[in-house]
């Protein structure tokens, strides 16, 4: 063995009942091969990795890890399991989901002192997996490996990718797909449907175990012996949700499945599956090839983000400490300022978008004036305000933005020219009386990506792994990893698709 690794594991989930979860060993593959491996992230993590012999080479440690986030070799002072949980999917209940094919190996203390989970994704069958194999095909793992890198990149907190690793294995959806798995970080798995998973078989006792668990561990700061600590706690949920959504929605983000099970209680973003980020601008974008409603289309996220949160105050209302009508009466004056949190954040996010250094009254209509043109004319968002980051000052060359207006898929006219360059001299104005016109740029152009996760890019990526070339999948990672520094040489990554490289739908990870 030519390396010894370290995860110190302490396992904190793995102390909760036996009802919790089901404690099951990842299935070996085949022939696992790593792809990928982060060893910034794994830094973080207080994982140690140490060369224990002279001969040791790269080939042999890249082999060792594949062994281990394969789940082939099992780490020392793991407790791998399976996480029970329901779900509301697309509005219908599921009692039973859980980890149908992914794996707790354990949870440990970074560090930085925050609890995190290591999670194989694709590693197996489980207690959980009803029909499913347990396995992932290779394509879901790189867009999920590059959307949440991305993500954390561009400052959203996410789960984040620690490793993925071929498995020498075909698995079988529409056809033969090479497979893989994914070694997934996460301030915790808890979820909405985890809450729903005890409340719907009426086990309060697991409940408040399971409330009791995530107030000690991701919000510390709430006095746990206060008499409405309950209530705080879903108040702390509702406004990480609320700030979440309004990150996606400045980033013209789009989920794609706002299951209550893939909705965290940490806060995080979690499961890229039919995920995307719109290109061109309409707030009725859906992506997801399974969302025949547009759901979960763009501009519902945060309806939806409410909705899944109206499911945790129902598992949540027996531990408010009051009789049931005024405990409803307090979920729903939160739930209610949640809708007040999102719309707030996300005007403070926009207001960064534009350069202005304080919020007025009158930016939300400049901001939904500036929509309006962008949906009518079907402009590309990220690049709109990137180019608008150039354009701040009263003489700024506005040819690079009003380009973006002959794109193949723009529906641009005379009008909408003349209503862009109106809205521009009022911005512009605004910009100048407050003072903001020369710091507004620099700023700016550290709010408003140059590189975002397109799509047609991730899609690129995996059609050529699945060739088994890699190098396009690490260039985008490279590209991805400074978002807010455009480069000369990545300038094609600032593009939007053209025609034949648009990507109209995006599929499920299953
Ligand atoms: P997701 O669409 O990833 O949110 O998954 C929804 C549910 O289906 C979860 O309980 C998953 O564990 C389960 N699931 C998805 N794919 C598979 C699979 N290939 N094998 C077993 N379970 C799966
Ligand atoms: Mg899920
Ligand atoms: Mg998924």
């Amino acid at each position: 063995m030519s390396i010894s690794l370290h995860i110190p594991f302490s396992n904190a989930y793995a102390a909760l009942p036996d009802r919790f979860y089901a404690r099951v060993l990842p299935t070996p593959v085949k022939n696992p091969a790593l792809i990928r491996f982060n060893s910034a992230l794994a830094q973080e993590l207080g994982i140690e990795l140490n060369a224990d012999s002279a001969c040791s080479t790269d080939n042999n440690s890249d082999n060792q890890l594949a062994q281990i986030f394969s789940g082939n070799e099992i780490p020392d002072n793991a407790a791998p399991l399976a996480m029970a949980y329901s779900g509301h999917q697309f509005g219908q209940l599921n009692p039973q989901l859980g980890d149908g094919r992914a794996i707790l190996l354990g949870d440990l203390l970074d560090t930085q002192g925050q609890r995190r989970d290591i999670q194989l994704k694709g590693s197996g069958r489980t207690p959980f997996s009803r029909s499913g194999d347990g396995r992932s095909p290779l394509g879901p793992v790189l867009r999920e490996y590059i959307l949440c890198e991305a993500m954390h990149a561009l400052g959203v907190p996410t789960t984040r990718a620690l490793a993925a690793v071929s498995s020498g294995e075909w698995v079988i959806r529409d056809g033969r797909e090479p497979g893989a798995v994914f070694t997934r970080v996460a301030a915790s798995h808890i979820r909405v449907g985890t809450f729903q998973y005890f409340a719907l078989r009426r086990d309060g006792e697991a409940v408040k175990q399971l409330a009791d668990h995530v107030l000690a561990r991701h919000y510390p700061h709430i006095n746990s012996s206060d008499d409405d600590a309950y209530l705080q706690l879903f108040e702390a949920i509702c406004r990480k949700q609320a700030e979440l959504i309004a990150q996606w929605m400045q980033l013209g983000f789009i989920h794609g499945v706002m299951n209550t099970d893939n909705m965290t209680v940490s806060g995080e973003a979690i499961d890229y599956g039919p995920c995307a980020f719109m290109d061109a601008y309409h707030p009725e974008t859906v992506f997801s090839s399974i969302d025949r409603n547009g759901r979960y289309a763009y501009q519902n996220q945060p309806a939806i983000g409410q909705w899944n949160l109206a499911r945790l105050a129902e598992t949540l209302l027996p531990l408010f400490n009051d009789d049931e009508k005024i405990a409803v009466g307090k979920a729903t004056a939160i739930l209610q300022d949640f809708a007040l949190w999102q719309q707030q954040a996300w005007l403070e996010h926009m207001r960064e978008k534009l350069g202005f250094s304080a919020l007025k009254n009158s930016d939300q209509a400049l901001i939904e004036n500036l929509l309006a043109l962008l949906a009518e004319g079907r402009i590309d968002y990220t690049l709109f305000f990137r180019r608008l980051s150039d354009c701040s000052q009263p003489d700024s060359e506005r040819q690079a933005l009003l380009e973006l207006l002959n794109l193949p898929e723009c529906r641009s006219s005379t009008t909408l020219l003349q209503n862009i360059n109106n809205w521009l001299d009022d911005w512009q104005q605004q910009l100048i009386q407050r003072g903001d016109s020369d710091s507004a740029g620099q700023r700016m152009l550290n709010k408003n990506p140059a590189f975002i996760p397109r799509n047609h890019r991730v899609a690129e990526a995996i059609a050529a792994a699945e060739e088994g070339d890699f190098s396009i999948f690490e260039k985008l990672l490279q590209v991805l990893a400074e978002p807010y520094r455009s480069k000369a040489e990545y300038a094609d990554y600032e593009q939007p698709p053209k025609p034949d490289e648009k990507v109209l739908r995006t599929f499920c990870g299953t």
